[in-house]
Formats: structure tokens, sequence, C-alpha cells
């Protein structure tokens, strides 16, 4: 059994609260370890600790920040199989995919190696008479990110390269279901060079997210989770003053129009529905049949999907591992047994899957249903699993109006061979990630990640030039030398005219 504590001031603590949260092994549905949960007084701890550790290292050149997380990348190289077996023990993603939600977080640490470039500002030589004007970005001080079980890697390294690249201290307090990568990922940028206090893991639940919203130090909480706890984190966090942005539950349609090839659709549906078992709040969870194709559409993503393999992720050859816990396969459950409630044609059934030898496992077959409309609550809410539902409309107006009424909009994508329709639809859409043919639209690390409406509340998006903008402060400085002369009082606004 593996007790996880906390880690702060560059070493692990044990939890002092008594209090522990159960940490599974979905793909066995085995008891992993258990994780401490904080106690505001922790919380308050680490606050400290980072409080005192960064000015030291906002002082520190940002080139040389940037050294520090270009030896972390190197040991996250070094240990990124140990770190992807983890992941996928304790997320129950296949391998594979786990070594892919490392590597994207990866990706971000690289394009934060140039935070000397984002952070260097800029300068007006002779904005007037003797007055030169140059404006700089600064570190916000300590600042924090609450993370999702989903992506334990990926992340966690959206907030935190970002925010230490830029001169921050940083207190992530990561998902109570998989700490162990967050764990591994502080321990090695501590031994990267990273000055003890400016990274540190602060387990928790609730009891600790409300301490980082009513704590003064803290001066920026970042957030990825489901939408009604982005809305709370939001309000609390805002009506205390911080910077605040937070990413909420999605509910991402692919449109399929007629002219599309149908099989490199099916494909892309097949990936992005089920791929870590719809876990993904990039995961397309239905799909817009436009016009006459819905049949052909339907029977090309059941065939597809009966062939899926289905296994614990570390088995070779896995397409779909589990889902994170017996609480999230109920929910799931309850989801199908209300599609078929409301009238939707269950054309696949993933209830009751079983996997030889992982019979205690978290699994859940692929689902698919047909004829879904509006207002059934399996269209209107985020599942979160493997299901994906097919909406069938007439037309490519249809299909807009249908995802521009949705209150969810964090990523879209619209299958067809026809540029005109692709280019309405990327204007049209209001939606903030589009893919056109591409099924799962994440930005690369040098753009930046972010959706609309109820799936983003805050301004900046994540990571890339956004993620600067979020962990700085824009400061502009006048300044004018004593010897270019005083031409006395001035009582007048002074103006370029
Ligand atoms: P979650 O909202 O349950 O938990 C996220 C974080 O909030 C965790 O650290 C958790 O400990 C904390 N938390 C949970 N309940 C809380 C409460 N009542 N008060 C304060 N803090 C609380 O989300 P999850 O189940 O870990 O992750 C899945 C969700 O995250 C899905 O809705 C998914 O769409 C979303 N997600 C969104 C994005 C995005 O970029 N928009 C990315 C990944 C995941």
């Amino acid at each position: 059994m593996i007790e996880y504590g906390h880690f702060i001031g560059g070493k692990h603590v044990a939890g002092k609260s008594g209090r522990f949260a159960d940490v599974y092994q979905p793909m066995d549905g085995t008891l992993r370890g258990r994780v401490a949960l904080a106690t505001p007084a922790e919380l308050d701890a680490a606050v400290q600790d980072a409080a005192a550790a960064q000015p030291a290292w906002a002082a520190v050149n940002p080139q040389r920040r940037a050294r520090v997380l270009m030896k972390f990348l190197e040991l996250i190289a070094r240990d990124g199989d140990k770190m992807a077996d983890c992941l996928a023990r304790e997320h129950g993603k296949t391998f594979p995919d786990a070594k892919g939600d490392i590597q994207r977080g990866v990706e971000v640490v690289e394009v934060c190696l140039g935070a000397p470039h984002f952070l260097k500002g800029e300068f007006t030589d002779g904005a007037g008479p003797g007055i030169d004007i140059y404006s700089l970005r600064q570190p916000l001080g300590v600042v924090a990110g609450i993370t999702p079980f989903n992506f334990p890697a990926m992340i966690p390294l959206w907030k935190l390269a970002p925010a230490i690249a830029c001169g921050n201290a940083f207190i992530l307090k990561p998902s109570e279901r998989d700490p162990g990568v967050p764990m591994m990922l502080a321990e090695l940028a501590v031994e990267a060079g990273l000055p003890p206090g400016i990274l540190n893991v602060v387990n928790g639940d609730k009891e600790s997210v409300d301490a980082i919203l009513d704590h003064d130090e803290i001066k920026a909480v970042g957030f990825v989770g489901s939408t009604p706890i982005a809305e709370y984190i939001y309000t609390r966090g805002c009506a205390n003053g911080k910077r605040v942005q937070c990413f909420g539950g999605a509910k991402n349609h692919m449109v399929v129009m007629p002219d599309a090839d149908l099989d490199q659709a099916a494909d892309a549906l097949i990936g992005a529905a089920y791929g870590s078992a719809g876990e993904r709040c990039m995961a397309i969870s239905v799909a817009v049949a436009v016009g006459p194709i819905a049949d052909e559409l339907v029977d090309k993503v059941r065939s597809r999907a009966a062939r899926l393999t289905i296994a614990d992720g570390e088995a070779p050859g896995a397409d779909m591992g589990p889902v994170v816990t017996a609480e999230a396969k109920a929910r799931i459950e309850g989801y199908i047994a209300a599609g078929v409630e409301a009238g939707a044609t269950l054309v696949m059934d993933g209830r009751g899957h079983v996997v030889a030898g992982r019979e205690e496992g978290f699994f859940l077959g692929a689902t698919l249903f047909d004829h879904v409309t509006p207002g059934m609550k399996i269209y209107d809410e985020e599942i979160f699993g493997p299901v994906l539902c097919v909406v069938r409309v007439d037309t490519f107006a249809e299909a807009v109006a249908l995802i521009n009424a949705h209150p969810f909009a964090n990523g879209v994508a619209c299958y067809t061979r026809d540029g005109r329709s692709a280019q309405e639809f990327a204007q049209k859409i209001r939606v903030g990630m589009v893919g056109i043919n591409v099924p799962i639209p994440v930005p690369m690390a040098w753009h930046s990640f972010g959706g609309w409406k109820q799936s983003l509340f805050g301004d900046h998006h994540a990571y890339g030039e956004e993620g600067v903008r979020f962990y700085t402060r824009y400061k502009s400085v006048m300044q004018r030398w004593p010897d270019s002369g005083s031409k006395g009082p001035e009582f007048v606004m002074p103006v370029n005219a």
C-alpha cells in the first residue's frame, strides 16, 4: 500500500490531518494506496514556504530559470516509463496513452524554455521630450493550480511550467484519485535544481481547495475540472480578489457532412469517443450526422466499436482501459439507463462488460446511442465515459444551430471535403477549439488551450502566451532623467497634441 503525503519545501512530508482518500488501481479494482487530505494549516505551511522562496526565484534571470526547466525535461525523459506505469495504474488509461499524457505536458515545458522571450517587454525611446517608456511583466508571487484526475501529468504541467518559468512559486492541489505522477513531477523538479518551496504539492479535497481560495497570499488560481466546481472556484476566488481561470466540462460534437470520407470520419469517431474510455475533456461524445449518411455512419462506427480491444492498460494492444473508479462506472451506467428510458436507440450497450482475469476492474464496453435529441439527459449533460450519441439533422445550418445552443463549448469538429463548409463552420461555431477533419483539436503548446461558455470561466486560455499573461502582471514605467530640464509645475493633462 502506497501512502501519499504532501511535497512541501522541497521534501515529502506526512499528512497530519488523519484524513485520507483511497487510491485505486482501476484495471483490477484493487486498493493501491491512500492519499492524505490536507488541513488549512498544512496548506498555510506550504504557502509560507512558497512565499519565502519566491522573491529569490523571481530574481534569478529568466534564462537561468529556463535552464532548470531544461534539466527537468531531461529527468522526465529518464523516468518517463516509470511515470507512465504509475499513471496507467492509477488512472486506468493504456500505457501508450499514459506516455502521450506525459508528452503533451512535456511539450508545454519545452515552450516555457522560451519564457525569456515572452517576458521581455517593450520600450519606446523618446515617448515625450526626454521621456522613455518601457513595459514589463512581473510574476504574481504565490499561485496555485487545482487539477482533475484525467490528465495527471499534462494538466499539472500546463499550469506549473509557465507559472514557474515566469518567476512564481506554485502550489499544486492535484486530484485525489491519482496523485502519484504529480508527486513524481515535484520530486524531479527539485532534482533538476528548482529551489525548495517553488513547487509544492498539497494533496486534499474541498477543505484544502477552500483554504487555497481564501488564502490572502495566493494571488492566482488555475483550475481544471467539472463545470459545477469550476463555477464555484471562479466565484469564490474572484470574490476574494484573486485572478482565476477555471476550465470546466465539455460535450464535444463532431459534425459529419454528407460529402465527408465516411471511413475517415468513423475512424476519427472511434478514437475520439472511446480513447481513454471517453475520459478526456476533448473526447467526442456527440456525432452529428447531416443528411442521408446517418445509417451508413452508424453502421461503420458500430462495426469498428465491436472490434475494440478493451483490456487492462498495461496489456499490449489495448485500445481502451477501464474508467477511473467504481463510482464513475456506476454513474456512466446510470446515464446509459437514462438514455434507454428517454427513448434513444441503444445500438451497443457497454454495461456488464467483463475482461477475463480482471473481473473486478472498473470496465465498461463501448456504448453507442442513435436517434438522440436535445432534452435527453445523455445529450444535455457531460457523461465522461465511453458513450457516443448520434444526433441526426437534415442540414449544415441545423448542425451549427444545435452546437451553438449547447451550454458546453470546449471542442468541436467538422468532417467535410468542402472548403466552403469548413470555412463557414470555423467562422460560425461558438466553441473555443475547432477541428476541420481533426477530431480532437488540442492546440500545440505554442498556441493556447481553452473553451467558451460553460467550459471556461475567466479570460485567458492555458499555456503559450496566454499562460504567460495569466501568471504575470503587466507594468509600464515612464522615466525622465533629471537633466532633461524642468518646465515647472504643470496643471494640464500632458498630451501629444
Ligand atoms: P472534478 O471537478 O471532480 O475535480 C477537479 C478538482 O477539483 C480536483 O482536484 C478535486 O479534488 C477538486 N474538487 C472536487 N470537488 C470539489 C469541491 N466540491 N470543492 C472544491 N474542490 C473540489 O473533476 P474530475 O472528475 O477530476 O475531472 C473530470 C472533469 O474535468 C470533467 O468534467 C472534464 O470535462 C473536466 N476537464 C476539463 C478540461 C478542460 O480543459 N476544459 C480538461 C480536463 C478535464
